[in-house]
């Protein structure tokens, strides 16, 4: 890969966040932009949260075109947005900002990019039971697609239950209509049995075919703690024909494993990571990237993680 040449025309991209020196996104960026034969420096900001608002101001005054947000601002950046994208407010959270002419619009990149990640990866949600394991920030972007995607049944099991139950209830409240069962359950509840009735089919021929998709949503067995799973019960295992973690280090997370050992398939995040910086790169640019382009980068991001 030939280097970026920076000079007077380059423009300014960025990523906001603390920490961020781990991040992956500058790489995924400039394969983008090189691409695609864009004059861009992609660069990663430590900012500290009393610096929040005056970084998205100084980036605009900079004439940043686009930024992308990460954790612990994904929330408290929409304070400082002239507008905000309506999937985005549902969802309570923004990665991307996009320049307009009054200040940024905020988009949430993470829900379509993963949508886009499990089409690319040949994972339908097509007539599918779906159970998401944990109910914290990137829970609510995976609660949207499948409302988006208009799916039936919907199971989220998560540590604290209040928190599954909110945001079960949250969703239902924001997509009126449309016959839904959302269901909430801790760990400690009888959550297979909960599984079992939701699966029988409406015109009484017995259980699903199709087996569950688990969406794992949680941030246990991240590295370094990778022997973790939140839920480690093979009865649960034998019910999941596949499993999506959102978890991408490392690269084959236990919950993966556990799939695979009770013979579903399984796929780690690192997709729905390429796939929201794509995004992200589309609406800066009011382009379409073309999905052969998601291999190269893809390569790419691999290279810099080391995997
Ligand atoms: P978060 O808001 O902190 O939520 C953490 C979730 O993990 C909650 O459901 C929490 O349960 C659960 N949890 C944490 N420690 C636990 C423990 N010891 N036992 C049981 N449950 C535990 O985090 P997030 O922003 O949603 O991110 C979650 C994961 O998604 C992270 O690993 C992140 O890397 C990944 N992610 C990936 C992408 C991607 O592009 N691939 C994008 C965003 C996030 P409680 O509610 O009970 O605390």
């Amino acid at each position: 890969m030939s280097g970026i040449v920076i000079d007077g025309k380059t423009g300014l991209l960025g990523l906001l966040g603390n920490p961020v020196e781990h991040s992956v996104s500058p790489v995924l960026h400039a394969a983008l932009a090189m691409k695609n034969h864009d004059n861009y420096a992609y660069l990663a900001f430590r900012v500290e949260k009393e610096q929040l608002k005056a970084a998205v101001e100084g980036a605009y005054a900079l004439g940043a075109k686009g930024l992308n947000v990460t954790v612990p601002y994904k929330k408290d950046v929409m304070n400082y947005l002239c507008e905000i994208d309506k999937k985005a407010e549902i969802i309570g959270a923004v990665n991307t900002l996009v320049r307009t002419e009054h200040g940024y619009k905020g988009y949430n990149t993470d829900m379509p990019g993963l949508y886009r990640a499990m089409c690319y990866d040949g994972v339908s949600l097509e007539g599918k039971n779906v159970v998401v394991i944990g109910a914290g920030g990137v829970a609510n972007a995976v609660m949207g697609m499948l409302f988006e995607e208009n799916v039936k049944k919907i199971l989220i099991l998560n540590r604290t239950k209040e928190k599954a139950k909110q945001l079960a209830e949250h969703f239902l409240a924001a997509y009126p209509g449309g016959e839904r069962t959302v269901t909430a359950a801790s760990y400690e509840e009888d959550y297979l049995a909960v599984m079992d009735e939701m699966s029988q089919d409406t015109d009484g021929t017995g259980h699903m075919a199709q087996g569950w998709l688990a969406i794992q949503a949680t941030s246990l067995g991240m590295s370094p703690k990778t022997d973790e799973a939140a839920i480690e019960n093979d009865a649960f295992y034998d019910r999941i024909s596949c499993g999506y973690d959102l978890i991408f280090n490392p690269y084959e997370t236990k919950f993966m494993k556990l799939v695979k050992e009770h013979g579903g398939i399984s796929y780690n995040g690192l997709r729905m990571l390429l796939f929201q910086g794509i995004y992200a790169y589309e609406l800066w640019n009011d382009i379409s990237i073309p999905d052969e382009w998601a291999a190269d980068v893809l390569q790419q991001m691999k290279k810099a993680l080391g995997i």
